[in-house]
């Protein structure tokens, strides 16, 4: 890298013709088909412009040359992101400091609750993800240049939300996409916790495994459609399909007063887990097993087993684009073999996590599944991820969480 002064010299990037309206409208991913060619010396994670191919700066941002998306964008101001590295780190703290105050002023959670505090694109952090579990924080990198900065992003982080303990976690599905082999993944700074510790939502407790659970640890970005589902439950037979650590079972009982609950979900670990968590909060009337979803149901159905509710939330069907179409058949399948399984009048709360797949997406499939199955399905509540995980405007991936309550006849 030469260096002019105390400031290296920036490399450009440069957009091929008719390709920088995305991020003039400040879209932050700009993939490796948007660009012509880069001029001067970029490594990975170092601080690149975005240029239009008639020369105009457009915006700042970090590169990535093992990544789809070779350049993830921070600022649109021309002034901040400058590669040095002591303006470089005030930067990041502006940004940081931005998203606590953020969290800072949503409703007062319960001390104990698990919280996102920054997240990812929705707080100008592209690749960045930073949960907080009671006195820890779980630091999770999804991007190569984001990930470059993990000492500079942990020491910010501690110095200005002071936890006991910091703990890295890669992005598995995103990890291998952009090159992120070398994490350091575990405890990293202050105190390593000794098992799960245990957060309250809603007035009920969980045990959170921050070093291998899934995900951070738990699915925080459910956490007010746990609530709103509980609320259409009362006196119901409920099935949890993909239950994880029990979330939504647990919340059915105790919230909505379900009759009983079967929560099923493939990961043994999970129904473990599960299983503690309704010890923990003394929960009798639900069970867990082990099992594939599509077995499981297929299975109940040959029983002629009936239920009142049924809950789908599975994992990520869609990491790319490309993987939509099989993402739906596989949505279409789990929702119409649950809507056979739902009793007249029956509850579907039916989720899905992929990005790539939207609202609209999942709305036809449910309307194929009430032509294919003959039932009227009616969407009650239309519902997204907890506050903590906003929507940035211009960047709809991030909003990845669609969740529906439906009526189904
Ligand atoms: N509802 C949960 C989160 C679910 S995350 C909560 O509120 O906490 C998705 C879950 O699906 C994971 O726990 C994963 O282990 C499970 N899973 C993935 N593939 C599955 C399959 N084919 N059958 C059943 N469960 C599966």
């Amino acid at each position: 890298m030469s260096v002019i002064g105390t400031i290296p010299e920036t490399a450009r990037v440069v957009l091929a013709p008719r390709k920088a309206r995305p991020f003039h409208g400040r879209h932050p991913w700009v993939l490796d088909a948007a660009i012509q060619r880069i001029e001067g010396e970029a490594q990975a994670g170092d601080v690149v412009d975005l240029v239009s191919s008639e020369g105009q700066w457009i915006a700042r941002g970090l590169y990535n040359p093992h990544s789809r998306i070779r350049v993830r964008l921070y600022t649109w101001q021309a002034d901040e992101l400058l590669a040095d590295p002591a303006r470089e780190a005030a930067f990041w703290r502006r940004r940081l400091e931005a998203a606590l105050a953020a969290r800072a002023a949503l409703a007062a959670p319960e001390a104990d609750q698990a919280m996102r505090l920054v997240y990812s694109e929705a707080d100008g952090l592209s690749g960045l993800v930073i949960d907080r579990y009671g006195d820890y924080l779980v630091v999770q990198f999804s991007s190569l240049a984001m990930a470059a900065r993990l000492k500079t992003i942990v020491e910010l982080a501690v110095d200005l939300a002071r936890p006991r303990g910091v703990i890295v976690r890669g992005d598995h599905g995103a990890g291998a996409l952009e090159a992120l082999a070398d994490l350091p993944e575990g405890p990293y700074w202050g105190e390593a916790p000794d098992g799960p510790i245990f957060i309250s939502e809603h007035g009920l407790r969980y045990g959170v495994d921050l070093l291998t659970g899934q995900k951070t640890g738990f699915f925080i970005d459910q956490r007010d459609n746990r609530r709103a589902a509980a609320g259409y439950l009362q006196g119901r037979r409920v099935l949890d399909m993909f239950c994880y650590s029990g979330g939504f079972a647990l919340c059915a009982s105790r919230l909505g007063e379900a009759h009983d609950v079967l929560g099923v979900d493939s990961s043994a670990k999970a129904i473990a887990l599960a299983k503690a968590n309704a010890q923990l909060n003394e929960i009798a009337n639900v069970r867990f097993e082990t099992g594939d979803a599509f077995h499981t149901l297929q299975a109940l159905a040959g029983e002629r087993a009936r239920f009142g509710a049924i809950v789908l939330d599975p994992p990520k069907f869609a990491r790319r684009r490309q993987a939509v179409p099989d993402a739906l058949r596989a949505y279409h399948k789990l929702n119409q073999l649950a809507v056979e399984l739902l009793e007249p009048g029956g509850l579907l709360i039916t989720c899905s996590c992929s990005g790539h797949v939207t609202r609209e997406d999942l709305l036809h499939v449910l309307a194929e599944v009430a032509q294919r199955s003959g039932r009227d399905i009616q969407v009650l509540e239309q519902r997204g991820a907890a506050p903590d995980h906003p929507t940035s405007v211009t960047c709809l991936e991030t909003e990845y969480l669609k969740c529906f309550i439906c009526r189904v006849g």
